[in-house]
């Protein structure tokens, strides 16, 4: 890293004759910065000044100067470029928390890995702590970031054929205390470990437990491997999973708070590197609420939340006072989220028409309460439970946020809004609409003129444009992640990751991923040429705000956080790379070299 850090005496001392003597001395001030603020009054400048937490200058390197007393810490970050911290808009805080703490198999598909991931967490975990999940060999289907012909739909007969199949023996010798339960990506396949069969009360000699089918060797011990017992069959495939939860869920005990707080600190530690300082929390277990407040109590929290519960559970934050605009500096509230449709990885998304893949199905309508697939018995009974609590909610000046991903869904909630509107008047209400992946013009046109707010997660772009016309169509893959059209309609349109994403494919924290996505609609490895839809690129300084102050905007927070403003909290993030000069092709591989929050580095490049 190219910044070096001095105490203000001397430059003080050297500044002092021409100083004015009222201005504030700074906690910190970083001078020789190449800075964009993301504020259109005063978009770029040399050097920030903070106190107390707060920006109390933004300018030029000389005027900086009278802020530096003789405590001031004073860093020189030879010209690297700084922008706003970045503000992630949909985090599922407690998944990330735990792949990045606990197992990640995603890109395993041998022994050797599989072990040395076992191992690697069975060194951090606390004793008798379960080892679970992990979605071994989900990369095995398609190369990561690549275009994949086939997608990711896996044919039912290479169901236990060809993927990688561990077994117990393999991790038996170092996990003799500690059950182990971990999973195929796509829930089909389980394994569990000597300690965790036992407990389960599968040995040599015991019956298969109720719809699961026990992997067994000649002498008729366990190998670990749980199979669906009818081979090959799809749709009992839903079975295994469902069997073998049931069969542990009693024995697994929920995460410790110790746990947890592990969890988190490995999540904010991982967001301070890539240069995140806020994130909207998805999470829908209220626990958090409660680590969050232990953290900020203790000076411990490091990324400031936002946090959203369920619609159905609007009255009671309207008991506890929660409104927009509720909370502190750390963690704020004043929002709720909802579900309507499904997703498109498994093509549940709800559309218009039919699948151009599947010409039987439109998707689903997914009950609003329940994050995962889960159809309601009457949708239209949802629908009106829906909008009844949407209006309620509405009314008590509690933002709504509803998921919506197929092109029905989305003109649905646009319709429901029209009516909120009518309802319950016009306001600065800044209806979010969670995903909005795929919407028809006519939607994009609406979606402007009632002010909503796209919350997308642009990196969505890099990993579905690789099978999406082949499910949609390519006239109404048109209409996908169209960031361009959203953002010229006069909608608000706000970025993050959707970390850390399914059973599939990893969403990675870091925003590069999402700018790069949005600058360039290429995948990872650069594909297109050109970009898919390319009418549908923004320029990097759109993508930027989009990550930061249009994401405070959607949370009601343009005036403490998303730019480098006097006043605002000075969180800020030090880029190995001037994001505004470089190569857009580049965009994905720029680093953090350091991240501040409220004026402290939490984050330092090594
Ligand atoms: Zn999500």
């Amino acid at each position: 890293m190219k910044m070096t850090h001095k105490a203000g005496g001397l430059l003080a001392f050297f500044t002092l004759t021409f100083s004015a003597a009222s201005a504030q001395d700074a906690d910190i001030v970083v001078t020789n910065g190449t800075i964009w603020t993301v504020d259109e009054d005063n978009p770029r400048a040399e050097a920030i000044a903070s106190r107390n937490g707060r920006i109390i200058f933004v300018g030029s390197n000389a005027e900086a100067a009278k802020h530096i007393g003789a405590a001031t810490e004073v860093v020189d970050l030879g010209g690297a470029f700084v922008t706003p911290g970045f503000y992630d808009n949909h985090v599922h805080f407690e998944g990330t928390g735990r792949l990045l703490y606990g197992l990640n198999l995603l890109d395993v598909s041998d022994e050797t890995s599989f072990v040395a991931r076992i191992r690697d967490v069975d060194q951090r975990y606390a004793p008798g702590t379960w080892i679970v999940g992990g979605d071994w060999s989900a990369y095995e289907t398609w190369a990561e970031g690549d275009v994949a012909e086939a997608g990711r739909e896996v044919n039912p007969d290479d169901l236990y054929g060809n993927f990688f199949l561990p077994n117990k023996r393999m991790i038996d010798s170092f996990t003799e205390d500690r059950p182990v339960l971990v999973r195929r990506f796509d829930r089909k396949v389980y394994m569990a470990n000597s300690a965790a069969l036992e407990l389960a009360g599968i040995t040599r000699g015991t019956p298969d437990p109720e719809g699961i089918a026990v992997e067994r060797d000649d002498r008729g011990e366990p190998t670990g491997a749980l199979f669906n017992p009818v081979s090959g069959a799809v749709e009992s495939t839903v079975l295994v999973r469902d069997n073998v939860r049931t069969l542990f869920s009693d024995l697994i005990p929920a995460p410790s708070r110790e746990q947890r707080i592990a969890e988190t600190k490995e999540a904010w530690n991982k967001m301070s590197s890539v240069g995140l300082t806020s994130y909207c929390d998805i999470t829908s277990n209220p626990i958090y609420v409660d680590i969050y407040r232990e953290m900020r109590d203790k000076g411990e929290m490091t990324a400031r939340a936002r946090y959203r519960p369920p619609l159905d559970r609007w009255e009671s934050m309207a008991d506890l006072g929660i409104k927009v605009g509720f909370g502190d500096d750390w963690i704020r509230f004043g929002a709720t989220k909802a579900w309507i449709d499904g997703i498109m990885g498994n093509s549940s998304a709800r559309f218009y028409e039919p699948y151009t893949h599947n010409p039987s199905s439109r998707g689903i309508w997914r009950d609003i309460m329940f994050p995962f697939e889960r159809s309601p018995n009457n949708p239209e009974d949802m629908q009106s439970r829906l909008e009844r609590l949407a209006i309620e909610a509405d009314a008590a000046n509690i933002q709504l946020t509803v998921h919506a991903i197929g092109d029905e869904a989305n003109g649905y909630l646009m319709d429901m809004l029209e009516r909120i509107i009518a309802k319950n008047g016009d306001r600065d209400r800044r209806f979010r609409l969670v995903h909005a992946q795929v919407m028809t013009d006519r939607d994009i046109k609406r979606g402007g003129e009632m002010n909503i707010v796209a919350e997308v997660q642009p990196f969505h772009t890099s990993d579905d444009m690789r099978w999406m016309e082949e499910r949609i169509g390519r006239d109404r893959s048109r209409g996908a992640y169209a960031f361009r059209r959203l953002w010229d309609s006069g909608a608000v349109v706000s970025f993050g990751s959707d970390s850390p994403g399914t059973n599939a494919s990893r969403y990675y924290l870091n925003p590069m991923l999402g700018l790069y996505a949005a600058v360039t609609r290429k995948t990872l490895s650069g594909q297109p040429e050109g970009g898919w839809f390319p009418q549908e690129k923004l320029t990097i300084e759109e993508a930027i705000k989009a990550y930061t102050l249009n994401t405070a905007y959607a949370g009601f927070e343009e005036d403490m956080k998303g730019s480098i403003t006097v006043g605002k909290l000075a969180d800020f993030v030090v880029l190995s790379d001037n994001l505004l000069t470089i190569n857009p092709d580049q965009i994905k591989d720029v680093t953090v070299d350091a991240t501040y929050v409220g004026g402290k580095a939490v984050y330092e490049a090594q």
